[in-house]
């Protein structure tokens, strides 16, 4: 069975396409076979993380009805597929996003899990992802902002009777300012599943194009990404930090 799963927010440039590309990346690891789909078509970025910026045919293509949804299908050399934008502003023209859940409807059976990225806010763009899939994870960061925009998007999805599988609360940074797991579970009224700490080896393996959990698979962003993806599936996750990392932990926690 195809488990088609949204990573949404209502604020922008909470970890959306940091957590789908890394998300692809550690169930594929795990064994299962995965489609990530880039549906930010106004800012799409999912293809620029993953090393792939240009591609000959586009979802764009597909949402103008110029190509074959199989034409704009790759296979990345991590061992995924991925359904790629356009980065270009010109491919806008002409597409209708009200055909994203017809395309996701017709990867059913092509793959264990679709992985679909999209774009911040509420308006058709976000809606129509929304609408393409069966379960929805909110990304927020532990802000009163971010909970407050994710909040809105959790009322919309619930407006559309899809799935809220839970929270993913990225780039804590473990302050007294910030909100706590609790929190934003009361607040949004769903689980938090996964607490993504700040993490400068995401920022350092973007630059490299490559997803942290390769890139860095110890790092601590990259640990939790790898836990959600083992909770997704149901598997157990039994991690121990080599110890050269839990040295270094615990000196940073001296001098923080
Ligand atoms: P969105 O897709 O929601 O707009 P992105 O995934 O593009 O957000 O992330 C926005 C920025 O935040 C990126 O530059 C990325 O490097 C940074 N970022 C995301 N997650 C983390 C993290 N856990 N630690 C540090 N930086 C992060
Ligand atoms: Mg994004």
């Amino acid at each position: 069975m195809t488990r088609i799963i949204l990573l949404t927010s209502g604020k922008g440039g909470v970890g959306k396409t940091t957590i789908a590309s890394n998300l692809a990346y550690a169930l594929t690891e795990l064994g299962e076979d995965v489609i990530a789909v880039d549906a930010n078509l106004t800012t799409p970025n999912l293809g620029l993380c993953m090393g792939i910026p240009l591609a000959q045919h586009t979802l764009h293509d597909v949402l103008r009805r110029e190509t074959k949804l199989r034409n704009a299908v790759y296979m990345h050399p991590y061992g995924f597929k991925l359904i790629p934008a356009s980065m270009s502003i010109k491919d806008l023209g002409g597409v209708d996003v009200g055909r994203l859940p017809s395309v996701t409807l017709s990867l059913l059976g092509q793959a264990d899990y679709v992985i679909m990225d999209c774009s911040a806010g509420l308006g058709r763009e976000a809606t129509s992802a929304i609408a393409a899939a069966d379960e929805i994870i909110l990304v927020t960061n532990p802000d009163l902002p971010s909970v407050a925009d994710a909040l809105k998007t959790a009322n919309l999805v619930k407006k559309l009777k899809k799935r809220i599988i839970g929270v993913v609360v990225n780039r804590i940074k473990r302050k007294e300012y910030e909100l706590s797991k609790e929190e934003i579970e009361g607040l949004i009224e769903a689980p938090v599943i996964a607490e993504i700490p700040e993490d400068m080896e995401v920022a350092r393996s973007i630059a490299a194009k490559r997803p942290v959990v390769d890139y860095n698979p110890n790092s601590p962003a990259a640990v939790e990404i790898r836990r959600l993806a083992h909770k997704l599936t149901g598997r157990p996750f039994k991690y121990r930090r080599p110890k050269n990392f839990r040295i270094l932990e615990r000196l940073i926690g001296w001098m923080t």
